[in-house]
């Protein structure tokens, strides 16, 4: 079923746990991606569900395999912890895609590994649910981010708060590294693991540094940039990750582990969902100085590799670091000047930004349909965004000066808002909606799941059919709180 070739089980024993997948009880196949199957050049047989389910929840490990759970530390909401690895996901081997891209492939939640220390290695459906549902927004919405190739139900309960069904999710990643395997190594003082995992990375990530004069350095600068960009692309869409600690931070540049994650409904910077954030240290705007505390924890790992000096090293990482946040800066006013319908850079056009980002936040304007609207009003129909404000006072102060703008642009007004609207989605995974296909599934009934994962696949189109979706939620219907996945 899968080419495997699995490149991060030949590094050294001390990088990872061989384990086998716990079988489970009664596996029964809830959604297969088709599409990411056939870019990954996997063949699966759909006439047998049955086979398939069993292969795809652990209890028959495919040909090929070499599962292991990988090691790795991580900073959590500040606290360093110098292990914690791969307690419910085993990885079970890479492919190459179609493309030449190496991809993981993860079993998650299917059974404990040396690293579970009191967690029991699965997974609940409704966690698995949201996993699939918003990563494969996120890939829809353009932002890199892992995959959902299947979910699975297992026939077995998982003991949480209450007793939930349990789920193995497969996940696809370009890999799994992450800020906190630099750290693993690091805090044991084993400055050949860093080595070999920085080597390993640029290999497989970063070829274009190979031959460069310090490649640990342009390594360090190429994942912050990347970084930097994918929390930019995270704004743009409202995006709350929710536990950005540096284990859930890849150095692929992907977005990882959809825990507690949610998409904004109205403006608000300071916007929290997940449950165990009680300082708000996650919250929407605190995501870039997060991105940059996390990346400084990278550079602390790779210093011993940058320069011989210490001294040296943490200089040339510390200017890496700095550079951040302009970096940041940058990919963040391309993103808004996009949502904008802007293609050129003026100065000012941050101002012009946050001028309609106050008005939105003093008016809890949803921010996904403030923005589709917005592309109607480049057209001269300013009704529905008018519709997005209860008091329109600042808004109409603002709009002015943003069609001075555009005008001195000189495009089309079709031209504009056929453009804005590849760019502001019209669906987002609303937690609502999320909320209601979980507490469906947990009834037995997947078709709340189906059309919400069919409905975002194309978040840029106004399909009638979907347009419920669009709809921000009412104060009944608004979930509060998101918890984390396990
Ligand atoms: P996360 O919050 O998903 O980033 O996970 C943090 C750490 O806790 C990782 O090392 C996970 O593997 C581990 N973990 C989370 N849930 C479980 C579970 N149910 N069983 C074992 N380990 C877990
Ligand atoms: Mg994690
Ligand atoms: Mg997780």
């Amino acid at each position: 079923m899968f080419q495997f070739d699995n490149s991060y089980a030949r590094l050294p024993d001390r990088f990872f746990a061989s384990v086998y997948p716990e079988p489970v009880e009664g596996p029964k196949l809830l959604r297969f991606n088709q599409k990411l199957a056939a870019e990954l050049g996997v063949e699966a047989d759909l006439s047998d569900p049955d086979r398939l389910a069993a292969v795809l929840s652990g209890n028959v490990v495919p040909q090929g395999a070499s599962p292991l759970a990988m090691a790795y530390a991580g900073h959590q909401f500040g606290n360093f912890v110098p292990q914690l690895g791969d307690g419910r996901a085993i990885l079970i081997g890479e492919v190459m895609d179609r493309a030449g891209q190496r991809r993981d492939i993860q079993w998650k939640g299917a059974g404990p590994t040396p690293f579970s220390r009191r967690g029991d290695g699965r997974a609940a459906l409704g966690p698995v649910i949201r996993e699939y549902v918003v990563s494969e927004a996120m890939h829809a919405l353009g932002i890199p981010a892992t995959r959902a190739l299947a979910a699975v139900s297992t026939g077995e309960l998982v003991q949480r708060e209450q007793e939930q069904q349990g789920a193995v999710f497969v996940r696809v990643a370009a890999s799994h590294v992450r800020v906190g395997t630099f750290q693993f190594f690091a805090a044991r003082g084993d400055t050949e693991g860093v080595r070999t995992l920085a080597n390993y990375v640029i290999e497989r990530h970063y070829p274009d540094l190979m031959g460069a004069q310090n490649p640990y350095l342009v390594l360090l600068q190429a994942v912050a940039d990347r970084q930097a960009e994918l929390i930019a692309r995270w704004l743009g869409v409202g995006f709350i990750h929710g536990v950005m600690n540096t284990d859930n931070m890849t150095i692929s540049g992907e977005t990882i582990d959809f825990g507690p994650c949610a998409f904004l409904d109205e403006y608000n910077p300071m916007k929290v969902f997940s449950s165990i954030d009680r300082q708000g240290r996650y919250a929407y705007r605190n995501q870039p100085g997060i991105g940059q505390w996390n990346i400084a924890r990278l550079a602390e790992a790779l210093v011993p590799l940058i320069d011989a000096d210490e001294e040296k090293a943490v200089e040339a990482a510390n200017a890496v670091l700095k550079a951040f946040g302009d970096t940041f800066q940058a990919h963040w006013i391309e993103v808004f000047r996009a949502k904008l319908g802007l293609v050129t850079a003026r100065d000012g056009d941050g101002d012009l930004v946050q001028g309609l980002l106050s008005a939105m936040e003093e008016n809890e304007a949803d921010f996904t349909r403030t923005f589709r609207a917005l592309c109607n009003a480049a057209e001269g129909h300013d009704d529905d965004l008018l519709a997005c404000f209860a008091d329109t006072a600042k808004l109409r102060e603002w709009l002015p000066k943003w069609n001075e703008r555009l005008a001195e642009e000189g495009r089309g007004p079709a031209d504009v808002a056929t453009e804005m609207r590849g760019v502001n989605p019209w669906l987002i995974a609303r937690n609502h909606r999320i909320e209601e296909a979980i507490a469906a599934a947990n009834y037995g009934d997947f078709s709340f799941f189906e059309k919400l994962v069919e409905a975002l696949e194309k978040p840029f189109e106004e399909r009638p059919e979907f347009a419920d979706y669009a709809i921000a939620p009412t104060a009944e219907q608004k979930v509060a709180r998101t918890f984390c996945g396990t």
